[in-house]
C-alpha cells in the first residue's frame, strides 16, 4: 500500500495508529516485495505472519501460493483484511501472537514464519517462537535494529549478550539491510533491521544441558564489566584449571566468550551421557515366532542385524491436559536417532513379562512410576522393525525426568497436532511409533 491509501484506509475504518501495540504501517511497496522474497516461499509452505496490519506484507505473500495463517492482535486491522483479502488460503486470527501455541505448527510440512513484528514485544515474540522443539524452518523478520544487531552480534562486540546466546543457540542468524525509519507511518523513532533466521542442524553443537546453559549466561551477563569467574562462581569453583583447558582467558568476562565455550563451559558442570550408554549392545533378548511364542535368546545385534521378531513396549503418557509426551530420541541411538517416538519404550529383557519392561522402561527413561494401562498389541512386521509391541497409556500429574543418554528433549502435543504431523512429516518418527499411534487412534476413536 502506498502512503496516500494507507491514510485513507486507516481514516475509513477509523483507526488511528497505537503506540502500545507498534503499528507503524510499511508504506515502501519494493521493500514489501523484497522481505518476502528472501523467505523463498512456495506454494508448499504454510507461513505465520505476526502482526499483518493492513496486509503489506500478506498480499506478497499470497502471491506465492502459500497457506497463510495471519495473527493480528488488532480486531478492527483483523476485519479489514477479512474484507480486502478474500482468499481461501488466507486465515486471519484476530488474537495475541503471545498467546498462540507454536507446538501446533508441527501439523504443517513446511513452516516459516515472517513478520514485521511490533517493537514494543519483539524479543518476547521472537523467543516463544523460537522456543525448543520448533517446528519452524525459516523465520525473516524486520525488528528495532538495535535488536537485529544483538540477535545476529559476534564475540566481544558490544551487542554480543544473553538474547544472542540464547537465539543462536539454535539458529543462525544474518543480518540482511537496515531499514530507515522513513518507510512507515507513523514514522518510529527508530531504524529498523531485516533479519533471517535459520534452524541449525540439530548436530551441530555438542550435547549440552540447554536449562543449565541458560542458566550460566544468564549469570555470566548479570553484570557486564564484572569478570566471569566471580558471577559463575557458585556453578565453577575451580575456575583456574577449567579456563585453561577451555582455552578461556583467566580474566575474562562474558561477552568474550563464543558459544562452543558456553557449551564447553556447561559440560565441565554436567557432561553430556558417554554415546555408549545409549546402546546396550551385549542385552539379550527373547526371540519369538510369529505368535510371539518364545524360540530362544539373542543378543542385540544378532537380533537387529538378522530381522529376528522380538518383542518390545511402546508407553504413552498424557498430561491432565490430554497431551501426549513425545520423546526425540538421543543422536546416539544406533536405530532412529533424533527421530521423535512414545514417550517411553523398549526391548522386552530375558525373562522378562510385557508388563515388567514397560514399568521398568518408564522408570529408567522418563523417572516415574505411573500406573500403566494395556492398549493394544502390534503384530511384528517390516514397519515395527519385526518387534510384536504392547502398548500402554498412563496419565501423569507431576513432572517427567528424561534420561539425558536416551532422550534428546521431549515435550507434550495435543494428539490432533500429532494426527497432522504424523501425516505431514511421518519421517520425523520412528516408524514404530507410526504403528502405535495408528493403533492407539483406531482404538479411541472406537471406543
Ligand atoms: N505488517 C504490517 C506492516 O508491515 O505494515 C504491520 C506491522 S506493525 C509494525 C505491527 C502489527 O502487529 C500491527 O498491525 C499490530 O496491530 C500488530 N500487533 C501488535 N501486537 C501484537 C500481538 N501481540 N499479536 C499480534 N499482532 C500484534
Amino acid at each position: 500500500m502506498k502512503l496516500s491509501d494507507i491514510l485513507a484506509t486507516l481514516r475509513e475504518i477509523r483507526v488511528s495508529p497505537a503506540k502500545t501495540l507498534g503499528q507503524n504501517f510499511l508504506h515502501d511497496q519494493n521493500l514489501a516485495r523484497w522481505i518476502v522474497d528472501q523467505a523463498q516461499i512456495t506454494s508448499d509452505d504454510y507461513v505465520v505472519e505476526i502482526g499483518p496490519g493492513l496486509g503489506a506484507l500478506t498480499r506478497f505473500i499470497l502471491e506465492k501460493g502459500a497457506h497463510v495463517l495471519a495473527i493480528e492482535k488488532d480486531a478492527r486491522l483483523a476485519g479489514f483484511l477479512r474484507t480486502h483479502f478474500p482468499n481461501q488460503r488466507l486465515e486471519i486470527l484476530d488474537s495475541d501472537a503471545l498467546k498462540f501455541d507454536p507446538r501446533s505448527l508441527f501439523a504443517h510440512r513446511t513452516v516459516k514464519l515472517l513478520g514485521n513484528l511490533p517493537y514494543n514485544v519483539s524479543s518476547v515474540l521472537l523467543l516463544r517462537f523460537l522456543e525448543q522443539p520448533s517446528p519452524i524452518s525459516l523465520l525473516l523478520l524486520m525488528l528495532q535494529k538495535e535488536v537485529a544487531e544483538r540477535l545476529s552480534a559476534s564475540p566481544s562486540t558490544h551487542d554480543y549478550g544473553a538474547l544472542t546466546l540464547r537465539v543462536q543457540l539454535h539458529h543462525h542468524v544474518k543480518y540482511l539491510r537496515t531499514v530507515p525509519a522513513t518507510v512507515f507511518f507513523p514514522r518510529p523513532e527508530v531504524d529498523s533491521a531485516v533479519v533471517r533466521i535459520l534452524p541449525r542442524d540439530p548436530l551441530e553443537l555438542p550435547q549440552h544441558d540447554d536449562q543449565l546453559l541458560r542458566r550460566l549466561v544468564r549469570a555470566g551477563f548479570s553484570q557486564r564489566r564484572k569478570q566471569l569467574r566471580k558471577l559463575i562462581r557458585e556453578h565453577i569453583k575451580d575456575w583456574d584449571t577449567v579456563s585453561r583447558r577451555l582455552n578461556i582467558g583467566a580474566n575474562a568476562r562474558a561477552e568474550e566468550l563464543s558459544l562452543p565455550q558456553w557449551i564447553a563451559l556447561a559440560n565441565c558442570i554436567a557432561p553430556p551421557p558417554d554415546p555408549d550408554t545409549a546402546v546396550n549392545r551385549n542385552e539379550r533378548f527373547p526371540i519369538v515366532d510369529k505368535k510371539d511364542r518364545i524360540l530362544r535368546y539373542a543378543n542385540r545385534s544378532e537380533v537387529h542385524g538378522n530381522n529376528l521378531r522380538h518383542r518390545a513396549v511402546h508407553i504413552l503418557i498424557f498430561n491432565e491436559a490430554g497431551e501426549l509426551y513425545l520423546q526425540q530420541r538421543s543422536r546416539w541411538k544406533d536405530r532412529h536417532p533424533l527421530k521423535w517416538d512414545s514417550s517411553a519404550a523398549g526391548h522386552v529383557a530375558f525373562r522378562e513379562s510385557y508388563d515388567e519392561t514397560a514399568r521398568r522402561e518408564l522408570k529408567e527413561e522418563l523417572g516415574t512410576t505411573v500406573p500403566l494401562h494395556k492398549v493394544s498389541k502390534v503384530s511384528a512386521s517390516q514397519r515395527t522393525d519385526h518387534e510384536f509391541i504392547w502398548l500402554y497409556r498412563g496419565l501423569t500429574s507431576g513432572d517427567l525426568v528424561p534420561d539425558n543418554s536416551e532422550i534428546e528433549q521431549g515435550a507434550f502435543f495435543r494428539p490432533a497436532v500429532i494426527d497432522g504431523w504424523t501425516s505431514a512429516r511421518p519421517e520425523d518418527f520412528a516408524p514404530g511409533f507410526l504403528e502405535c499411534w495408528k493403533a492407539y487412534r483406531r482404538k479411541t476413536r472406537a471406543a
